[in-house]
């Protein structure tokens, strides 16, 4: 049995913590002692020892724990788990009965009441990731519910606390029977390859549902494509499907090479229709610009953060140059799809960098589209940070 923490907030943050702000962190919490053991349960209360919630201490790169019960009398114990985890499944149930798709977030962090923790289903195997090693001492709870309330043909883990936060190499595998890689899973109808079991990613962000939804039924037909930061080239996949007349897809893996030509193929895509550049992002629109390349359809979608040989790329400080980059390729008339994962910013500055870049390119535009998570991905309302996504799909109008 874990022993109990008793911390208190600080004052500046204690009316944030009444409305059931559920970060714990050395800003918010008063006198954060180093040798706590991660997965201690933590009771937090007031200046005046009143009680606030309780949670986990766990190290993670957004804090040190979360609060998971404002309830005085509830236990942080399998029942609890059991609980949080059934209340997501079922309202995850339309995706339960959809035909056409099967891969979705099942349990998104604190969204669903548990920071730190997310579940994925992909058909009839689940990923559990799990962000601190707080959390993970809970695993035991966590698996046996999501077991009793699902059957899984196997569960695969992902354990995102190495000392740096990131994820930590091991074999994934964690219960139940292991699957054959590739998976096959279905999204809207079209099939993504995954695999649950090599490295942290698994081959698809299922975030982006809907945006490739929209990019294959409404702008996809007749237009040419650039995929920027493909990675296994879903986005290219769906534009394909929707008609597009070729797709072109950049990506400084090597692995996205075969890991592209396996999505192609599961949907019966001939490869060689479509171009695939194991390349630099950054080479590739020197050369496209100087060889005067134009496409209708710019898809930017870079990690928050990347460095490669010659680049180092951060959202916040470089998205107005990677815009202004995809301008120059985009076509008049034609549509840049532009996304961050950024957390760091809000979609207000997001619309700020666009503007910022037409500008300086002395191009109108128009926001045709905008998203953020969707559904299965639910955010707490006392911690708006958890929304991460940001999509715009822009118009390049006439110079101005
Ligand atoms: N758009 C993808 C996800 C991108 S993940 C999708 O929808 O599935 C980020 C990708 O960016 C990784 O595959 C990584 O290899 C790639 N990457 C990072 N820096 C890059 C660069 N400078 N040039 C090209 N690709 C880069």
């Amino acid at each position: 049995m874990t022993e109990e923490i008793i911390l208190r907030a600080q004052k500046h943050y204690m009316a944030k913590y009444k409305e059931g702000f559920p970060l714990l962190s050395k800003e918010t919490v008063e006198n954060i002692d180093s040798l706590y053991q991660e997965g201690s349960i933590v009771v937090l209360l007031d200046s005046s020892g009143s009680f606030i919630g309780r949670g986990y201490y766990g190290i993670q790169n957004k804090g040190i724990g979360w609060i998971l019960t404002h309830k005085e009398k509830e236990a942080i114990d399998s029942l609890f788990f059991q609980k949080k985890i059934a209340a997501a499944i079922n309202k995850r149930s339309p995706f339960y009965h959809k035909e056409d798709t099967n891969a979705f977030r099942v349990f998104n962090g604190e969204g669903d009441g548990i920071g730190g923790l997310t579940i994925d289903c992909f058909g009839d195997y689940y990923l559990i990731n799990w962000y601190s090693l707080g959390i993970y001492q809970f695993r035991e709870e966590i698996l046996s519910a999501l077991t009793l309330l699902i059957q899984p043909r196997g569960i695969y883990e992902k354990k995102r606390f190495d000392k740096k936060g990131q994820y930590l190499e091991d074999d994934d595998f964690a219960r139940g029977t292991p699957a054959n890689f590739p998976l096959l899973v279905k999204e809207n109808g079209v099939n993504i390859e995954v695999n649950l079991n090599d490295g942290a990613m698994t081959g698809v962000f299922l975030d982006q549902r809907e945006v490739r939804k929209k990019l294959r039924d409404q702008y996809a037909k007749g237009k040419t494509l650039l995929n920027t930061f493909s990675y296994t080239g879903v986005f290219s996949v769906f534009a394909a499907l929707g008609g597009a007349t070729k797709t072109t897809s950049v990506d400084l893996a090597k692995r996205s090479l075969e890991l592209t030509e396996a999505q192609f193929r599961a949907n019966e895509i001939e490869t060689n229709t479509q171009e695939i550049r194991v390349e630099d992002v950054f080479n590739f629109f020197d050369y496209g610009v100087k060889h005067g390349l134009k496409y209708d359809i710019v898809v930017l979608d870079p990690p928050s953060f990347a460095r490669s040989k010659k680049n180092t790329f951060s959202a916040k400080k470089d998205y107005t140059a990677l815009l202004k980059s995809a301008i120059d390729l985009t076509e008049e008339g034609g549509l840049i799809i532009a996304s961050t994962n950024c957390a760091t910013f809000d979609m207000k500055v997001f619309k700020g960098f666009v503007s910022k870049a037409f500008k300086e390119k002395s191009y109108k535009y128009n926001i045709l589209e905008q998203y953020s998570l969707p559904g299965d991905f639910p955010t707490h309302p006392s911690f708006p940070e958890g929304d991460y996504l940001k999509v715009l799909f822009i118009k390049k109008q006439a110079s101005l």
